[in-house]
């Protein structure tokens, strides 16, 4: 049986709402000898269970994977990996021809704390964020091959940065199977290059898919600045919708890079687009007044933490601001936040005070957020990070 973790008197309160996480400040008595990802049982102040987790040394120190009283193992894992593929398919996210990209696991979202798993292909790339999950990694990659019908052939596992570094898992990047590295994946119809061995997050950012096919409607004759454009989605979806021009911005050379590859697989020869390694904020300093007629936003987390929430809200209203002021009467404003400790209030507010600083007639036309893969356990509420608004200015 597992060891044990016994609340304080009154903290198993959030836990009969089904949040699945256990603050370190709720903990009264924990068995001798937990060690970092091990399975623990959760108990209340008289010793009753709760739920059963991961344990892990930090602020959340337990994150559930069951408020029953069960053995975790690998038929647990498989019936939950089945049910996120499951959903999938209820979404309508099946695999064709022209489409084979989607999120299977969204961590708390799939009722899996601490893993994250992303379809490309034939490929999974799989994250962990907690060390008990990294201890379940090759079973894992196992049971993504079995519950997927034969559709992935290889699991690449990528989490040299998301586990905790004091834990120190010595966790590689690598594939745990297959390995014939064909980093090609499909969204909509696009083709694109996934660098999942080097590139952020699981390689592609999966999440703006629907926000990336909105802005194609909006395309049709615009001249398009798509700033921090890391794949060039947004850019490559532009494109598609007859755009006059796109520039793409982004800081790293390796992102230009893997932009400039994807418009030319999918448009070789076209003349529309330019791609610039370059600051977001210098480049909207310098850009000409009218120079596009709609902006994209969609700048990487200002706030990783509560703590630097301020200054991101400073930052988000800044950058708006400049776009606000140069970009074209009648232009459109697709602008965007992917902070988890920033509200959608919150980042609205600061888009607001930007619209205000610039004095232009400003208009919501939609509000934007993750899509049906990146699903929010409704008990869960911190699940929701990306938001952004298309808004049309006068
Ligand atoms: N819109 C992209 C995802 C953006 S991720 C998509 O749909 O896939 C954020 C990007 O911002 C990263 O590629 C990062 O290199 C870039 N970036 C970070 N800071 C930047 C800065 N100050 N100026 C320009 N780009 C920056």
């Amino acid at each position: 049986m597992y060891k044990s973790i016994t609340l304080k008197r009154g903290k198993d309160a959030s836990l009969l709402r089904f949040h699945p996480w256990v603050f370190s400040g709720a903990v009264a008595h924990q068995d001798k000898g937990i060690e970092e990802g091990e399975l623990v049982r959760v108990l209340n102040a008289d010793r009753q269970f709760v739920a059963v987790g991961h344990y892990q040394i930090g602020s959340i120190v337990v994150r559930v994977l069951s408020f029953e009283d069960i053995v975790i193992d690998r038929t647990f894992f498989r019936t939950l990996l089945q049910n996120a593929y499951r959903a999938r398919l209820a979404m309508g996210l099946d695999y064709t021809d022209r489409h084979n990209t989607f999120r299977l696991v969204h961590g708390e979202g799939d009722f899996l704390p601490g893993l994250i798993v992303d379809f490309y292909g034939s490929t999974a790339v799989m994250q962990a964020h907690s060390v008990g999950m990294h201890l379940h990694r090759e079973m894992l990659a196992e049971l993504l091959v079995e519950i997927s019908e034969g559709k992935i052939r290889q699991v690449f596992y990528k989490s040299e940065t998301t586990l905790p570094y004091k834990a120190d898992t010595g966790a590689q990047d690598g594939y745990l199977i297959g390995g014939d590295d064909d980093a090609l994946a499909w969204e909509n119809g696009l083709q694109f290059t996934i660098d999942w061995q080097r590139g952020q997050k699981t390689g592609f950012f999966i999440d703006q898919r629907a926000n990336r096919a909105l802005l194609e409607q909006y395309s049709h004759g615009r001249r398009v600045l798509n700033m921090f454009c890391y794949t060039g989605g947004f850019s490559c979806y532009a494109m598609r919708g007859g755009a006059g021009l796109v520039h793409s911005v982004d800081s790293s050379a390796k992102a230009i890079e893997l932009t400039n590859g994807n418009i030319e697989r999918n448009f070789p020869g076209d003349t529309r687009h330019t791609a610039y390694v370059e600051d977001a904020f210098k480049f909207l300093e310098r850009m000409e007044q009218g120079a596009y007629d709609l902006i994209v936003l969609d700048p990487p987390a200002f706030a990783k933490h509560r703590e630097a929430l301020k200054h991101a809200l400073q930052g988000y209203k800044r950058l708006n601001a400049k776009a606000f002021e140069k970009i074209q009467p009648g232009g459109i404003l697709f602008t965007f936040s992917c902070s988890q400790a920033v509200s959608k209030e919150q980042f609205r507010l600061a888009v607001f005070s930007a619209a205000a600083m610039s004095g232009r007639k400003v208009r919501i036309l939609h509000q934007m957020t993750q899509p049906a893969d990146h699903p929010v356990n409704i008990y869960h509420p911190e699940g929701e990070y990306l938001k952004g608004l298309v808004l049309y200015v006068e």
